[in-house]
């Protein structure tokens, strides 16, 4: 079996988000599908481990809020590599309440669906939850952040707000970078690449590891230099 079959699989990119006991947390999901169109009907895959997980199972409702492309990664982040059992994850985000009170993104997002829980599947790690649509808006005309962007672009191989990558990078500087050595973050995964540079945070395309900042932190997690090693 090829496993590798299964990452070629399209999504898009979302922030889940549930309440319980008057308090709120989200998380980032790539897992989201239209299930019946009358009434309309979506599932999400949430990790039982997640704090959102045990919110929405509590609660019965949840809020997803669709990426649109120019999220920066501190924002993916936040939601997608905290916990919301360690941090207040909406202390400096934009959000509303909606119709099921559930606090609904509505900064990096192009347009939301909230909806009530009417069965949930365990599935192993996961539990899929189906809701009801209960209420949906488009707050923009933005293009929305597919998986594939994410990782093909915010990742950055070619991130199109480097003005320093385009056409006219020589051959020559472009073999020095691809030399040059990735460190990974041992907290969230993410991968310095020297090749790709840190262009949200202001780190050039072709910048060492080693000439990063020493206040440079991971643009997803926001740990230090120190807790990166080697690829
Ligand atoms: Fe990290």
């Amino acid at each position: 079996m090829n496993r590798k079959t299964l990452h070629k699989i399209p999504y898009g990119l979302y922030t889940i988000t549930s309440r319980k006991n008057g308090k709120y947390n989200g998380q980032i999901a790539n897992a989201l599908f239209q299930v019946t169109s009358e009434p309309p009907t979506v599932a999400i895959s949430i990790n039982k481990k997640n704090l959102t997980y045990e919110y929405i199972k509590a609660s019965k409702v949840f809020s997803a809020s669709i990426l649109c492309d120019h999220a920066p990664m501190v924002f993916i982040g936040t939601f997608g590599f905290k916990s919301g059992r360690d941090i207040d994850k909406f202390e400096n985000i934009k959000y509303k309440l909606g119709k099921t009170k559930t606090p609904i993104i509505t900064e990096n997002c192009l347009g939301y669906l909230e909806a009530e829980v009417i069965d949930d599947l365990s599935v192993g790690t996961h539990s899929i939850f189906i809701g009801k649509v209960v209420d949906a808006e488009i707050m923009s005309e933005e293009k929305v952040m597919t998986y594939e962007y994410y990782h093909e672009i915010k990742g950055g191989k070619s991130p199109k707000n480097a003005p320093t990558y385009n056409g006219s990078v020589d051959e020559e500087i472009k073999k020095e970078v691809e030399k040059m050595e990735k460190y990974v973050c041992k907290v969230c995964g993410y991968v310095y690449d020297p090749e790709k540079g840190d262009p949200d945070n202001g780190i050039a395309l072709g910048t060492k590891y080693v000439d990063l900042p020493d206040d440079w932190v991971c643009p997803v997690c926001g740990a230090g230099k120190v807790d990166f090693e080697k690829e």
